[in-house]
């Protein structure tokens, strides 16, 4: 790739919309398990890896061009990418992070050893990004699969998620901002950015819009939520992590809105259990709690 086609790409980002077929697959720090849209490809050489956190690949179908998400261990992602390359599966295109965090933007120079040029589409802070999309702006991956960031700075300040859109399928790419029940710690920001990211931003989508989050924390997280908020949505989680080692994709924002504490804070329940009632008040409370708690 040429950096006149590195140009390409990023002046191609807002673009008309038509037929999208985005395939999604997880790359978990290690490409694990793989998941897709309904339908689509689930590449039988995915394998579960070493670390809880997540990188995913995202192919159009009709074009084989691929971006991957938060590819942030080389030793085990490279290899996968470069057989999934070397054998014609996709057309690799670039990087989407979240944020800088290294656990997340940590492989990009790595990569960029193996495919240097690759675009690295992220917030500011990212290693070596070479875009960073505004909020609401839109790119495509391939003919099929429109993309639009979603700015939601807290975790940190150039925190992005990454909306994406195949005709009736959602999904979205939340890093360390929402987990399924849960939420990123506040290292670079406030309870209010954290409550306008996930109350008035993600929360917002569309609730049949699956979440794919950085990290695997659902357990942790639904055992905290259960000491606050003891409802038959939040048993079901408890339960179906009881019985699943891997929650991602499994979720939509329809769920989070009712199992997720962090997008409760109006509810009645978790306002008694934090003491306070207002919004961001029972937010940072929510947070504080988590931060301290042992379950
Ligand atoms: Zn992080």
């Amino acid at each position: 790739m040429t950096s006149a086609d590195r140009d390409d790409l990023v002046q191609a980002l807002p673009s008309k919309r038509s037929n999208y077929k985005p395939t999604i697959c997880k790359l978990p720090q290690l490409f694990g398990a793989a998941v897709s849209l309904p339908g689509r490809c689930v590449p039988p050489e995915a394998r579960t890896g070493s670390h809880d956190n997540y990188a995913y690949v995202v192919i159009d179908d009709k074009t084989k061009d691929a971006m991957i998400v938060d590819p942030a261990n080389p030793p085990e992602v490279l290899p996968v990418l470069k057989e999934l390359i070397d054998s014609g599966k996709i057309n690799f295109k670039g990087i989407i992070n979240t944020h800088h965090h290294r656990d997340h933007a940590g492989g990009n120079a790595e990569t960029l050893k193996q495919y240097p040029h690759t675009p690295i589409i992220g917030g500011k802070d990212c290693d070596q990004v070479t875009t960073t999309p505004k909020h609401n702006e839109t790119f495509k991956i391939g003919e099929g699969i429109n993309v639009r960031a979603i700015h939601t700075p807290c975790h940190t300040q150039d925190s992005i998620c990454y909306f994406l859109e195949d005709g009736e399928e959602k999904v979205v790419f939340t890093g360390d901002t929402l987990f399924i029940a849960g939420c990123g710690r506040f290292f670079e920001g406030t309870a209010e950015e954290m409550h306008e990211a996930l109350n008035n931003r993600l929360g917002k989508l569309p609730e049949d819009t699956r979440v794919y989050p950085g990290h695997e924390y659902t357990k942790s997280n639904i055992k905290f939520g259960k000491s606050v908020l003891d409802t038959p949505a939040v048993r079901d989680l408890v339960q179906f992590c009881e019985e699943n080692e891997e929650t991602q994709g499994k979720f939509t924002i329809g769920d989070e809105l009712k199992h997720n504490v962090f997008m409760r804070i109006e509810d009645p329940e978790i306002q008694k259990a934090t003491g306070e009632t207002d919004p961001l008040k029972v937010m940072q409370k929510l947070r504080d709690m988590k931060n301290n708690f042992r379950g």
